[in-house]
């Protein structure tokens, strides 16, 4: 099966990318999120060596959400997260995403993970490229990834955002768009911290976040 595509430089067929089955849309919605009309883009939680992608992860992954997600929703939320890794790890994945949003005109704004991480630099770069040919659409990205990989391509971009998040391997500069996890049952926000546990919003103009444990 093959598709075409219009990109850039004129017309490209390009072959479906293995188990991508006929699934077009890669970016996708939830509960929290549609609400403030965000799209998401999801990869395999967790170590490399498990099959995540989190190169960054540390503390965290004793309350990952996706722990529990990938249990209750089991192998067909696992295998739609490993497509998009298999898609991302391909030659045409900036070119897929671009193709997707320049014709989703719906989609404003992309939160780059809700489960994952940036797991190498060809990626961050595939990312800088879809974000510099999408200008109408804003970025962002939580990730406990900044220790391992250089995300200036992206924060240098003005539709893109990082928020570092603590609770990873490698210490976070909070000196820089952060946010943290609070301690289960806490529920005082602290001082110069904004909530971010009921819209994602906040993400895309605080500086400091502070986000409950579910
Ligand atoms: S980095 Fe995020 S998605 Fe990855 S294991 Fe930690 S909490 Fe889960």
């Amino acid at each position: 099966m093959f598709y075409n595509f219009n990109l850039a430089g004129g017309s490209v067929w390009i072959r479906r990318p293995f188990s991508w089955g006929a699934r077009m849309n890669l970016f996708y919605s939830n509960k929290k999120l549609k609400k403030d009309g965000i799209f998401k883009w999801s990869l395999p939680a967790g170590l490399v060596d498990q099959g995540g992608t989190c190169i960054g992860a540390g503390a965290c992954l004793k309350f990952c959400m996706f722990k529990k997600i990938y249990k209750f929703r089991g192998p067909r939320c696992i295998g739609a997260h490993k497509r998009n890794l298999e898609l991302a790890r391909s030659p045409w994945f900036a070119d897929i995403c671009i193709y997707e949003l320049q014709a989703r005109r719906v989609i404003k704004r992309l939160r780059v993970h809700d489960s994952g991480d940036y797991f190498d630099q060809d990626y961050v770069q595939a990312w800088a490229r879809i974000a510099q040919a999408v200008p109408r659409v804003f970025f962002y990205s939580y990730s406990k990834s900044a220790g391992g990989l250089d995300l200036d391509p992206l924060r240098s971009l003005h539709n893109y955002r990082v928020i570092e998040s603590v609770g990873g391997r490698w210490p976070v500069d909070r000196r820089r768009v952060h946010s943290i996890v609070l301690p289960r049952g806490a529920d005082r926000i602290p001082a110069g911290y904004a909530d971010g546990s009921v819209s994602d919003l906040v993400a895309l103009n605080s500086k400091r976040i502070a986000l409950k444990r579910i």
